[in-house]
């Protein structure tokens, strides 16, 4: 059977990660969060315990080594052979990623992993660019949203769930600020493929979001 490709982009908190990683699993494709490379970078940026300009991250993505592994239905990211699954998803990571995403030598060596892990069989590959840039090809394309509200009300309970201590408010904040740095960024910005479908997740439970998912799969 032809590799099945299937790309969902989407904006920040929009759940993409929960159910990109379920529907891979049940699809039998492996699951790249591109989001996670993106979060290692910034990690090791922080690492650095400078400043955080353009040229400390150009300086630090000269010789990173990302590495995504999906084993049984589960994403550990290292960085130069350090586990950082959960570093990477600290306040201070995702303060500063969108800076270091927005940066093109950080995107070209980052798609450059992506397109190779891609070619190496099906995938499910979540982030901000797959449908429009990394995998224009893909079978399937879909752009997952929530309203802001719905998106920052889930980011809120991870968070809590996770015991940081966090406002409603000030997540929203967040996320609104990342979300227009990353649609009005020059290099590969966030938005809808024309070819993409639309799956407004505001008021669906993770299940029937799985399924939605995988029901557009069937049909290629
Ligand atoms: O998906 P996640 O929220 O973990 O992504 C973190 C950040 O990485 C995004 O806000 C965006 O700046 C960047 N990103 C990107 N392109 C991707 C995936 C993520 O620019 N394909």
């Amino acid at each position: 059977m032809k590799n099945l490709v299937v790309a969902i982009d989407g904006p920040a908190g929009a759940g993409k990660s929960t159910v990109a990683q379920l529907a891979a699993r049940k699809l039998g494709c492996t699951y790249i969060d591109t989001g996670a490379m993106y979060r290692a970078v910034a990690w090791k940026t922080l690492q650095r315990k400078q400043p955080v300009t353009d040229e400390l991250i150009l300086d630090v993505v000269k010789d990173v080594h990302v590495e995504l592994a999906y084993v049984e239905g589960k994403t550990t990211v290292s960085v130069d052979g350090t586990d950082v699954t959960g570093e990477i998803r600290t306040p201070e990571v995702t303060a500063i990623v969108s800076q270091v995403a927005a940066l093109g030598p950080v995107r070209s060596r980052m798609v450059e992993l992506q397109r190779r892990m891609a070619a190496k069989g099906s995938v499910l590959m979540d982030g901000r660019d797959i449908a429009t840039s990394v995998l224009p090809d893909a079978n399937v394309k879909i752009f997952l949203t929530a309203s802001i509200e719905e998106r920052a009300r889930r980011r809120f309970k991870e968070m809590q769930e996770k015991g940081y201590n966090v406002s409603l408010e000030e997540l929203q904040k967040d996320i609104a600020a990342r979300d227009k740095a990353d649609s009005e960024r020059e290099i590969s910005p966030l938005v809808q493929a024309p070819d993409a479908e639309l799956l407004d997740t505001s008021n669906m439970g993770i299940d029937e979001v799985v399924q939605a998912i995988i029901d557009r799969c069937s049909r290629v």
